[in-house]
């Protein structure tokens, strides 16, 4: 979720202009809100184009399977929305920038913190990635494990945990993404990174904006992070 706000209205107009009925129209014209919204932030992102693929990727993940049924019919604007017990699918620009960030080859094993709807699991897979991810929240967990099981995402393992600890059983991994906010990146996480390896993460207060966060690990285990956006997430939640 991006605090500039400028955007709600292009993404209400892009809805609107798409067809309720083509899923596949909407997902496009969400696409180029997305892409117009990165060139607008350009300054903060340090670039002005996203990888091609993750837009790719975000034209073809149904966002509106893993959105609950209220919610269809803004299933592809560009904003985050409600999925129940307190949490939200982010905004499709954040989750773009974020899984550009995570600069991905396929066959790269991927844990994310906060599986939430499934949603960036299932664009993170569709850029050929294996993910292993883990919801704190039991019936959370459980249905976007059924969802992406529907939607044929055979490289996603789902499970239901506090991931402050990760998923030490897999590592390591080539890329970490934390899609709730912290005040810190959990060491646990900077350790199964491998080196060479990025994470990606909200860090700041738990409950005002965060930054967005890219830690890079060195090939000599050496550790380099930088604030790269303002943010706002859900608060990362359990013993920590
Ligand atoms: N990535 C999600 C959106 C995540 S919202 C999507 O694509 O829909 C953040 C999620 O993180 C929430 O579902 C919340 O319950 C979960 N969460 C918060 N703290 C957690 C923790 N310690 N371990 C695992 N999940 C956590």
């Amino acid at each position: 979720m991006r605090l500039a706000r400028g955007c709600l209205l292009l993404a209400a107009l892009a809805g609107a202009g798409a067809g309720a009925a083509d899923p596949a129209a909407q997902r496009a014209a969400m696409v180029r809100i997305v892409a117009e919204d990165v060139r607008a932030s350009a300054d903060y992102l340090g670039t002005d184009r996203l990888d091609p693929r993750v837009l790719d990727a975000l034209g073809r993940v149904p966002r509106h399977a893993f959105v609950p049924p209220a919610e269809r019919d803004q299933a592809y604007e560009n904003r985050p929305l409600p999925i129940g017990w307190g949490q939200t699918i982010s905004q499709p620009y954040i989750v773009a920038v974020m899984t550009h960030l995570l600069a991905l080859e396929p066959g790269d094993r991927v844990f994310e913190l906060g599986t939430g709807s499934g949603y960036q699991a299932a664009i993170l897979a569709e850029l050929g990635a294996e993910v292993f991810t883990m919801e704190i929240i039991e019936p959370l967990g459980e249905r976007a494990a059924a969802t992406l099981q529907e939607q044929d995402y055979a490289a996603v393992s789902v499970r239901v945990g506090d991931g402050y600890d990760g998923w030490p059983g897999r590592a390591p991994f080539d890329a970490i993404i934390v899609t709730a906010a912290g005040d810190h990146v959990p060491p646990p996480l900077v350790q199964q990174l491998r080196p060479g390896g990025r994470l990606v993460m909200p860090v700041g207060s738990r409950f005002l904006t965060q930054q967005l966060t890219l830690v890079e690990k060195g090939e000599d285990g050496g550790l380099s992070s930088r604030a790269l956006l303002p943010v706002q997430f859900v608060p990362l939640t359990g013993g920590h």
